[in-house]
């Protein structure tokens, strides 16, 4: 059994991380961290785990982590797993490139899967997203569309810039010199091959996504739409019980996943 700590245990995700962490065969829970001064502190989670707030104790009591908070605290985490040797897998959103580049450079010292969307299907999605952009060619304009709850703090989604960038890539261009974020006042006719991302927050949807390829009197439309956060928790566990025994390294969740 691989002994789980799940930061941000008390959060919407990590509460379906620790369901599904109990119900995985090869993890059990081991440890449990939440910000300093949450109200659940000191709250025992499962025989022998209560809910703390010191990653370093928590860390002793764990082969590997699984991290769903903001950057900051997902960095904080990891610099501390890198020097205990755990393996990590997170699926914090909205990191800066630095920070996308110091998760890699701390994954040369402990194996890490950083992915924006754990769901198997959402994977495959992206996959058919590339392969429809490779096939359609330049006669069909992409667009992408996503929803999530009021509270989500990052935008777009890091779902949708997953799937935009598989898209860019199935057109064989780089998606930073062709992505709209915003569309406003006298914008001018579209930019010949842009892939447009567009963002509703409200409720509580755990997400949507979709992906439009707009042609002359037709259109593709691709799309997940996900009704609650069990296929996430649960992606995250296969993940870290794919992780047991390998070397240090950044690992694509596509790799757990066979969509290489
Ligand atoms: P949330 O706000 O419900 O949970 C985050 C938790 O982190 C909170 O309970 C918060 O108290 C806790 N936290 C804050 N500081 C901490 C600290 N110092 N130490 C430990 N815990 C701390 O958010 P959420 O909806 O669970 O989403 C969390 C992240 O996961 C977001 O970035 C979201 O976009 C992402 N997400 C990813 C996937 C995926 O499949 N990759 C799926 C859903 C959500």
């Amino acid at each position: 059994m691989s002994r789980v700590l799940v930061t941000g245990a008390a959060g919407r995700m990590g509460e379906r991380v620790r369901h599904w962490v109990e119900a995985h065969p090869q993890l059990e829970l081991g440890a449990a961290l939440e910000a300093p001064g949450h109200p659940r502190l000191g709250e025992t989670l499962a025989p022998g785990v209560e809910l703390g707030s010191d990653p370093k104790a928590a860390l002793e009591g764990a082969d590997v982590v699984i991290d769903f908070t903001v950057p900051g605290v997902t960095l904080d985490v990891l610099r501390s797993a890198a020097d205990a040797g755990v393996a990590f897998v997170t699926g914090t959103t909205g990191c800066s490139e630095a920070q996308r580049q110091e998760i890699a450079a701390l994954a040369e010292r402990t194996p890490v899967i950083h992915a924006p969307n754990f769901s198997v299907s959402v994977n495959v999605l992206a996959w058919l997203a590339r392969e429809a952009a490779r096939r359609l060619g330049d006669g069909f304009d992409a667009e992408l569309f996503e929803i999530h709850h009021a509270a989500k703090r990052d935008a777009p989604s890091g779902t949708a810039l997953l799937l935009a960038r598989a898209v860019a890539e199935g057109q064989g261009k780089a998606l930073e010199d062709h992505l709209v974020l915003e569309r406003a006042g006298e914008t001018g006719a579209r930019p010949p091959g842009a892939i447009g991302v567009q963002t509703l927050r409200g409720g509580d949807n755990p997400g949507e996504h979709s992906v439009y390829f707009v042609g002359t009197g037709e259109r593709v439309e691709l799309a997940h739409r996900s009704s609650t956060r069990d296929h996430f928790a649960q992606g995250a566990t296969r993940a870290a019980a794919w992780l047991e025994g390998k070397a240090p390294g950044l690992y694509a969740i596509e790799t757990v996943y066979g969509l290489e």
